[in-house]
């Protein structure tokens, strides 16, 4: 990708306002508590959706990150991980009764930090899930792994488990950033990793790195950024360090004095977009890279790419199924989610055998602008007479008000509105998700848009 007409400064700081990063519409904060496990076992036991993703929340981590913003619990007491994968195996026995029709096309564990189990407790969760779920052959298993803390053998036994994708938090490989966020780690170790993960066979090994961290200078991140080639991972995650102290206890111990400036932060994200795409990788979506033979960015070039909450993916009409606290679950037209603090999922895993206390069962309107929104996302393309006919509607009555809407985008030449389809510029490639919000129903009842993070 040699194009990189999408840093025009100007542009970037007009738009870059807070918004939804769209792993969801509606986003989560839709969901509500009228929405119960009746209605939600009700929609997976009567869809007809055979393909299945599971999704395994583990909730723990050994040390705090100042730059979190994740739902976690940091403890060094391992036991807790144990009484966590006793409920954890409950709610997982009691929904595979109604799956049994189901195949299980992709696996993930995320967090938190899955790698905070042992291979034992790992072995555990994997094996009753192998003897209560149907995995198909080709299945997809991925996992996040936390470079601290952990055996370079560790790998080995995920690979003999079945896991084929391996997920690397690098953040920034300078020590005073590291230090900073509360991350020391050693970089002479993750190459190690990397270098196990391809030795074993890893399907696809990604890397993931944040711009906008306390002390980054475009010389510390230029060597972040040599230090990431040498890694040679299949995908790199670039992710934009949003700083929301308010919301996030943890980040108050990174002063604001310490972060890089608006123009800064820019000049960091440009540098990563315009490094990692000298090295061969295709920009995927907004914020996500992948060598070009790489499955998703074929996808891209197809128009076929999908998105779910863990990000872009090559799955389409995958239902999903989420354990484990706070977990979210995807089925035909609802989302639904557990219970987010520890103690009220053990209780209500225990009385219920489930944990959902909120979802929502999306309306007709919902699951439009749904198939409007993740076509922007994914493909950067809507084609109106699709809608119109997918949904029996009239793109351009139905959206009068949306479209019109668009035209100070239009404008600024960041889309171009044609009778048949809406067209996202090249120009616009950062800037997708101020365009989605225009035909996102329910943004203007949220007033406090701190509850998003910064386009930028
Ligand atoms: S960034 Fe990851 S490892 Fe660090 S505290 Fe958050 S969830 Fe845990």
């Amino acid at each position: 990708m040699t194009d990189c007409s999408f840093f025009d400064q100007s542009l970037l700081k007009k738009y870059n306002t807070s918004g939804p990063r769209y792993t969801s519409y509606p986003t989560a904060l839709e969901f509500n508590s009228e929405f119960t496990n009746e209605k939600f076992t009700s929609a997976l036991s009567q869809s007809n959706n055979p393909n299945l993703s599971l999704y395994v929340h583990i909730p723990f981590c050994h040390s705090l990150c100042y730059y979190c913003g994740c739902n976690k619990i940091v403890t060094r007491q391992k036991h807790k991980a144990d009484t966590y994968l006793d409920y954890l195996s409950q709610e997982i026995t009691n929904r595979a009764k109604i799956c049994s029709n189901k195949t299980i096309r992709q696996l993930h564990f995320g967090g938190g930090t899955p790698s905070y189990l042992s291979a034992k407790q790992l072995s555990r969760i994997v094996n009753l899930l192998k003897s209560k779920y149907n995995f198909s052959n080709d299945i997809e298993m991925s996992i996040e792994i936390d470079p601290r803390e952990i055996e370079l053998d560790l790998l080995d036994h995920l690979y003999s488990l079945g896991f084929n994708r391996v997920s690397i938090g690098v953040q920034d490989t300078n020590t005073k950033v590291q230090h900073a966020i509360n991350r020391p780690q050693s970089f002479a170790f993750i190459q190690k990793l990397i270098k196990r993960a391809k030795k074993l066979g890893f399907d696809s090994v990604n890397i993931d790195l944040i711009y906008g961290l306390p002390h980054q200078t475009q010389e510390t991140f230029k060597q972040t950024l040599v230090d990431a080639k040498t890694l040679d991972a299949d995908r790199i995650s670039l992710f934009s360090y949003a700083h929301l102290p308010s919301r996030f206890a943890a980040q108050r111990k990174i002063k604001d004095e310490w972060l890089p400036s608006a123009d800064n932060k820019f000049i960091l994200m440009k540098q990563a977009i315009v490094t990692l795409s000298s090295l061969g990788y295709e920009l995927i979506g907004m914020d996500h890279f992948a060598k070009p033979n790489d499955e998703l960015a074929i996808a891209q070039k197809n128009g076929v790419l999908h998105r779910n909450f863990q990000g872009y993916t090559t799955l389409k009409n995958c239902n999903l199924l989420g354990f484990g606290v706070s977990a979210i679950s995807s089925v035909d037209n609802t989302f639904s989610q557990n219970n987010k603090v520890l103690k009220d999922y053990y209780q209500h895993i225990e009385q219920d055998n489930h944990a959902v206390v909120k979802g929502l069962t999306l309306a007709a309107d919902d699951l439009i602008r749904q198939y409007v929104i993740s076509e922007l996302m994914c493909n950067l393309f809507v084609d109106k007479q699709q809608v119109s006919k997918l949904f029996d509607i009239q793109f351009d009555q139905y959206f009068a008000e949306e479209l019109s809407s668009l035209d100070t985008f239009e404008k600024d030449n960041l889309l171009i509105n044609r009778v048949e389809n809406i067209q996202i510029s090249p120009s616009a490639r950062l800037l997708v998700r101020n365009i989605c919000m225009s035909f996102d129903i329910y943004l203007n009842q949220h007033i406090n848009q701190q509850r998003f993070s910064r386009v930028i």
